[in-house]
């Protein structure tokens, strides 16, 4: 087992100011090749608590990966802190003082002095070239445990890892295989509660994640070869499909926009939306099948597709009939086959969705409230997991 801690140096990241979507990108990668990852930790661009950091995770994992603190100036500390770890003192290498150098005529320009930091090394470590910017990375070995550290902009960070630092890294000879099940229309807890034990087990394995269109479950297994992950991840992921299936929209890639396409098998489909801002259009968006749309707030536009003035009058734009009078007149007055509708009321979180297959037409009521931008597309989400259902088995019942 390969044990790895990451570090991410950077004030502004400890502040808040930038997100830390390396260590994100590093975890990923991470587990992706079986390397087990304990810890993650921020540090500002302070040489004591940078040096701190790694000397601690060096002390508990194999592999500490630095991400930051590269750069030619006086708070880039990372070498700085290696280098104390390791009791060792960090030198000029000429051949990298060399590149430097050229790298700056290159481009016509003379290279400041401050860079030439950029060209240290020391005894354990040794230099990885950074193809897209000036900051060579470090390797450095102690014993069977490992340094690395990768200057912080993301372009230069993601090509060094894969060019330079995976090929280095003894990766376990682990395969890991894992089906992302999508579903709608129920909860986390609901669906941890369904799950019951089986979240407990550590290798197959079975996670929920909260998503905007909804609860996916993630089921995943390692072994040895991926002929013998898929075995072992077989039942499990049966078992599972087996569990959710009335809320199931999907696996992997799957958008629930395609997932609605494919039920409508060839139907149009038209759309109207009051007070959505298009955020049902959105989702769709990706998806070539789709018809027609109108999204409006315009009570006289309403009318002419088909809400009546006396619901408008008694029970108000956002209510179950008047969701049901537009998906209605989606179908009629935009030609369509099949016809969806949402009407909603931003600041109270407060929406009906309705559909309309010709054959019968369902509802759905929305009641979260929340930010602008979360209401419009939790909304937009509940219109299309309710044509999922509506399309699906039962249709026209
Ligand atoms: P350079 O030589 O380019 O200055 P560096 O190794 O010194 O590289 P930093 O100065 O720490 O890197 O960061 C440079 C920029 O890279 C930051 O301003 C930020 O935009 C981005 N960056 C740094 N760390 C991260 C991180 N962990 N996640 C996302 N972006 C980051």
């Amino acid at each position: 087992m390969l044990l790895a801690e990451i570090i991410s140096v950077g004030t502004e990241l400890l502040f808040g100011e930038i997100v830390d979507s390396n260590a994100a990108f590093l975890a990923r990668e991470l587990g992706a090749r079986g390397v087990t990852l304990h810890r993650k930790t921020v540090v500002g661009d302070n040489l004591g608590r940078v040096t701190e950091a790694v000397s601690l995770a060096l002390s508990r994992a194999d592999l500490v990966i630095v991400g930051g603190g590269l750069g030619p100036t006086d708070d880039d500390l990372t070498r700085e802190a290696i280098a104390a770890v390791m009791g060792e003192t960090p030198a000029e290498d000429p051949e990298l003082l060399a590149w430097l150098r050229g790298l700056y005529e290159s481009r016509g320009r003379v290279m400041p002095e401050v860079n030439r930091k950029q060209a240290w090394l020391i005894p354990s470590a040794e230099a990885l070239p950074n193809p897209v910017g000036t900051a060579p990375g470090w390797f450095v070995r102690q014993g069977q445990k490992m340094i690395v550290a990768l200057p912080g902009p993301p372009r230069e960070m993601h090509k060094m890892w894969r060019e330079q630092v995976l090929p280095r890294l003894p990766l376990p000879t682990q395969a890991l295989v894992h089906t992302t099940i999508h579903t709608q229309g129920i909860g986390e807890s609901n669906v941890a509660e369904i799950l019951g034990d089986l979240t407990r087990q550590a290798n197959p394995s079975v996670a929920t994640y909260a998503r905007k269109t909804g609860v996916d479950l993630r089921v995943a297994a390692s072994a040895p070869s991926e002929a013998e992950a898929r075995a072992l991840l077989a039942p499990l992921l049966e078992q599972v499909r087996g569990l959710v299936a009335r809320w199931t929209w999907g696996e992997d890639s799957a958008t629930l926009a395609g997932a609605v396409s494919e039920r409508l098998a060839g139907r149009t489909l038209g759309v109207i939306e009051a007070g959505s801002a298009g955020s049902l259009c959105t989702l769709l968006a990706d998806e070539a099948a789709f018809h027609d749309a109108a999204v409006t707030q315009d009570h006289r536009r309403l009318i002419t597709l088909g809400l009546t003035p006396v619901t408008l009058k008694n029970e108000g734009l956002v209510s179950e009939q008047a969701a049901r009078e537009l998906a209605a007149g989606a179908r009629e007055h935009l030609a369509s086959d099949v016809g969806l509708s949402v009407v909603l009321d931003v600041s109270s979180g407060q929406a009906h969705v309705a559909i309309d297959t010709g054959a019968a037409q369902h509802t759905a009521a929305v009641n979260w409230p929340g930010d602008a931008a979360q209401v419009r597309e939790r909304a937009a989400v509940a219109a299309l997991g309710l044509a999922f259902r509506a399309l699906g088995e039962g249709e026209g019942a």
